[in-house]
């Protein structure tokens, strides 16, 4: 019988360029951003403006992580206790995490059969009560149509946030994501496109929300040694009104993410590479569903999702997972009542109170399985994988 045994967790080294340069910076004892001399520009000065240049959005915050770019994002965006915060109830736990740390209060709106937000259910939300924002998290890079989320958000004065964790170099009809909503955050936590340990990324267009987002960040009164911000006087009337919620990005990280920033784009054509392959192994039988992918998504393959639509209950769905593992294959099931890893479902929150219901989430959730592509396996390991996943099902 079949087996595979490389790990699903593995990521590629950093890039030796990344690692010359974290060296230099423990050398010289800077570690801390705004520890530089006169005339000297910080590691993490010179991310925020390269990524903001990648992206094409004039200002970039370089933080602590995805979560703390999420909850920085709300309140640079003027979220006040007890606000409405819509989100798609298919993401991670860091997304409510966000909100409930911002003050706000999550309302979950139902998916799709694509893994995307239903617009049907968030426009009857967004008809239905006053919600100030809507946290789009593109959950497993599925990116929902963007000119019908933005045209909702507009219609009834919804600040759109995205999450943009595992979208960073993707795009929707050719337009960036996270160019879409009033703020984007990205996370550069190992396991998604760039990896810093931890890591995230705020950008948006917005003087004053990137004034206040620094500010929130930890900049004290070393605002103007930013990268990619606003001149100084965004920061002259909120500079003193503004809380200090330490979480900066420190040198190391940023020159780690540097090196890597010039390889995204060929490692995005990688990922789409391995992911083609799984999803054309994955298509030869009945017993599994895959989402479909729309035409104007410029997708990144970091992971797959598929349904198991021949298995009828939990206890087939834990099964099929035992057995794929017992053959080295690592999938994750979150549709699982229980939360494990970083999975769980959203009626697991408990800290939000009595869960919404959520039909379609539920049955979508329930067979729904999710599988890592690392960059450091082929197209051979994906064949074998894909191989190991079917005979399983089948069996
Ligand atoms: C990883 C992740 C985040 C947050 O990232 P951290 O850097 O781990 O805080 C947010 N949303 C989604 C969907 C994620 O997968």
């Amino acid at each position: 019988m079949k087996t595979f045994s490389k790990p699903f967790t593995l990521q590629e080294p950093i890039p030796e360029a990344g690692i010359a340069r974290a060296v230099e910076i423990m050398r010289s004892g800077k570690l801390h951003r705004y520890n530089t001399e006169a005339g000297e520009t910080a590691e993490a000065a010179l991310l925020e403006t390269e990524f903001a240049d990648y992206l094409g959005t004039p200002f970039c915050l370089a933080c602590a992580s995805g979560g703390y770019a999420l909850h920085v994002a709300l309140k640079a965006a003027g979220i006040q206790p007890g606000d409405s915060v819509l989100t798609n109830a298919f993401t991670l736990a860091p997304v409510p995490g966000a909100i409930h740390n911002a003050g706000g209060v999550p309302a979950l709106v139902e998916i799709d059969r694509n893994y995307c937000v239903d617009l049907n259910h968030l426009e009857s939300m967004m008809r239905s009560a006053r919600h100030r924002f809507f946290m789009i998290s593109h959950m497993r890079g599925h990116l929902a149509d963007m000119e019908a989320v933005t045209q909702l958000c507009a219609k009834y004065e919804v600040i759109l946030i995205e999450d943009c964790a595992h979208t960073m170099g993707a795009s929707w009809n050719g337009k960036a994501s996270g160019t879409f909503g009033t703020v984007a955050c990205f996370s550069t936590q190992t396991y998604k496109h760039m990896n810093s340990g931890e890591g995230g990324l705020l950008t948006t267009a917005d003087p004053q929300i990137m004034a206040r987002a620094i500010m929130h960040s930890g900049s004290y009164m070393l605002f103007d040694r930013h990268g990619a911000a606003p001149a100084a006087d965004a920061f002259a009337d909120i500079r003193l009104d503004t809380p200090n919620y330490s979480g900066r990005m420190d040198n190391l990280r940023a020159a780690i993410l540097r090196a890597q920033l010039p390889l995204l784009d060929d490692n995005c054509i990688r990922w789409n590479e391995l992911y083609k392959t799984a999803e054309a192994g994955l298509s030869t039988t009945n017993s599994i569903e895959l989402s479909h992918r729309p035409d104007k998504e410029t997708y990144v393959g970091s992971s797959i999702q598929f349904r198991a639509a021949s298995l009828s209950d939990a206890e087939e769905v834990q099964n099929f997972v035992d057995r794929c593992m017992q053959r080295g294959v690592e999938l994750k099931w979150f549709g699982s009542l229980d939360p494990k890893g970083f999975t769980s479902r959203f009626d697991s929150w408990r800290y939000l109170g009595t869960p919404p219901e959520l039909p379609n989430t539920i049955k979508i959730l329930s067979n729904t399985l999710d599988m890592r592509i690392p960059l450091t396996f082929n197209t051979d390991d994906i064949n074998n994988i894909t191989d190991i996943i079917k005979s399983e099902i089948t069996a």
